[in-house]
């Protein structure tokens, strides 16, 4: 596979606990200030409801970005990763629980990557809405290497189930007032 040198990323990001948007705000400033990292684009915001987990917990704000990564690897990335998410408070105790931060690795390029503790293409990514509407969004010409599709033409088939609102400002991850898409 002929890859860039720098492959385009694209990540995901939940959160439905507390002030969600804040927390999100505080992850794409948090991973734009990561050595070496380019966010390329962000999207709105996508209201959506909780998909399992524990009945009653409040629904979502989604977002998704792309970035380059010039010095981390891979792992590196999903270790920076964790580290904001605790950060924002988060902690792990119930398999799809309510969260004030979750941040996904959804596709490195074409790369798959499948190591104990980092799979891409992310194993769920193709089957959720609430992952692929925000995606199509900023990253809808980048491709799927296991299914050979494009993740818009993922995010046509899951369609819009699950999808609440799109919150339609452009610029909510300046909340923090820190500017962090060069
Ligand atoms: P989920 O996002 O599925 O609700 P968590 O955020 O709690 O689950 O992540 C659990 C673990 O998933 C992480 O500690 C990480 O090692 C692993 N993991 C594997 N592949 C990925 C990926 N592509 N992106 C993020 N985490 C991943
Ligand atoms: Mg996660």
């Amino acid at each position: 596979m002929n890859a860039p040198k720098h492959d385009l990323i694209l990540l995901g990001l939940g959160s439905n606990l507390g002030d969600r948007r804040a927390h999100l705000a505080a992850g794409v400033s948090a991973l734009g200030a990561l050595p070496g990292i380019e966010i390329r684009q962000v999207s709105r915001l996508y209201e959506t409801a909780a998909w399992g987990g524990p009945k009653g917990q409040g629904p979502f704000l989604n977002a998704a970005l792309t970035l380059q990564s010039r010095r981390l690897s891979q792992v590196e990335l999903l270790s920076a990763i964790l580290a904001i998410e605790a950060e924002e408070g988060r902690v792990r105790d119930v398999a799809n629980g309510p969260r004030t931060l979750d941040i996904d690795i959804l596709l490195c390029g074409e790369r798959v990557i499948a190591k104990e503790r980092l799979v891409v293409p992310h194993v769920a990514m193709h089957e959720r809405s609430f992952v692929l509407q925000p995606a199509a969004e900023v990253a809808g010409f980048m491709r799927h290497p296991l299914l050979a599709v494009t993740v818009a033409e993922l995010a046509h088939e899951v369609g819009m189930d699950g999808l609440l609102a799109v919150i339609s400002e452009r610029g909510w991850f300046h909340a923090l007032g820190q500017s962090t898409c060069k």
